[in-house]
């Protein structure tokens, strides 16, 4: 079981706390990824500097290197990244879909071929809150069969179908503890009926939290927005709300506006490595020839290591992305997960005043 409260409403917007057994999480929050037990190019410490207090695990990825049963055996994912705060491991599934070789789907699980050497596995329900035991994550995900779109109708309803068995499977399998819990996904594509199905066959079986999944894969920020408006007032009130794998600054924006929690994406780590920055005044290409001679620093309203003082310019972080250097990926990925951490500091300040809709303008028109 997991404490979430909800402090104050605005609008469908929430601003609330969910206390796990590594500490409180304000949200509507936004998640580092730390996939393979590290977010990449930053320490534990830096993480938690830019004001991050939960990161996302990769059952799939850890369960292959370096092993679920070793993380144990050396006191759990927590310990072994040097990460006091919460983890949120992720059930494998997604990964299983995107990069695994030679996958079979059956009502079991999913046997596959690991992408680093080939190896035979299999995931089910079961052994995925297994290994997510083992790693000791504060919230654990159910396995779940995500759908790429496009897909037929018929692929997305037999995926969603068998989600709904597993969910149920991995409800069973999940043992309780203070301050853990488990999530459930509800999948459905595009189809406002089958995600209600699934989201009230969710609620049947009875999770901590609710997670949307199947969004930002192609569908467009529109259709992901009407999703999220047919299936959001379905889920529970007073439990918390995860768009998995969302998004860019805009789509967290309205995300918040439509009731939504939690988030993790790729974005904000891997755009520092390929020199893309988020600033309030929209996105920034460091690799861009008019940064080359240009003194002035990244954002100067941030307070990450990139942009605090007058220590770093623009021109010097341009000429680290030009030559390769790890250093330009480290105060790029610092400023990327500070602007994230501020934006979803903005908007938990916002919801308190009540004035979410004023912040969300003020956003739209400073992109
Ligand atoms: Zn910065």
């Amino acid at each position: 079981m997991i404490d979430f409260e909800v402090l104050v409403r605005d609008g469908a917007a929430r601003r609330a706390r969910l206390v796990t057994a590594h500490g409180a999480v304000e949200t509507p929050v936004f998640m580092p990824l730390a996939t393979t037990g590290t977010v990449k190019a930053m320490t534990s410490e830096a993480v938690a500097a830019t004001g991050a207090r939960i990161v996302l695990g990769n059952t799939y990825h850890l369960m292959l290197r370096p092993g679920a049963e070793r993380i144990a055996a050396l006191g759990g994912l927590h310990r072994f990244m040097n990460w006091p705060h919460a983890i949120l491991t992720d059930s494998g599934g997604f990964q299983v879909m995107s990069l695994a070789s030679r996958r079979t789907i059956g009502e079991a699980g999913v046997t596959f071929r690991s992408h680093l050497d080939g190896s035979l596995h299999e995931l089910t329900p079961e052994r995925s809150v297994a290994i997510q035991h083992l790693l000791g994550a504060d919230i654990t995900m159910a396995l779940d069969e995500c759908t790429l779109h496009p897909s037929s109708p018929e692929a997305v309803q037999r995926a969603t179908e068998l989600t709904m068995r597993w969910a149920e499977r991995s409800r069973h399998a999940f043992v309780e503890r203070p301050g853990h819990g488990v999530f459930g996904i509800v999948q459905g594509g595009i189809d406002p009926d089958l995600r209600l199905r699934a989201t009230a066959r969710l609620i049947e079986i009875g999770f901590d939290g609710y997670a949307v999944g199947g969004l930002a894969v192609g569908e467009g920020q529109e259709t992901m927005f009407s999703v999220l408006a047919a299936t959001v007032p379905a889920l529970p009130e007073d439990r918390p709300r995860y768009l998995m794998g969302v998004g860019k600054p805009a789509d967290l924006v309205g995300a918040v506006l439509r009731g939504v929690d939690m988030f993790d994406c790729v974005l904000p780590t891997r755009s520092g490595r390929t020199a893309q920055a988020f600033t309030r005044h929209g996105t920034v290409n460091l690799r861009n020839a008019r940064h080359a001679d240009d003194p002035s620093p990244l954002d100067p309203e941030c307070g990450c290591p990139a942009c605090a003082g007058s220590g770093y310019s623009r021109a010097y972080l341009h000429h680290l992305c030009r030559s390769g250097e790890i250093l330009g990926s480290m105060l790029l990925t610092a400023h990327n997960l500070r602007y994230y951490a501020d934006l979803m500091a903005g908007m938990r300040a916002a919801i308190e005043t009540g004035s979410l809709a004023d912040f969300a303008a003020d956003f739209a028109s400073s992109q």
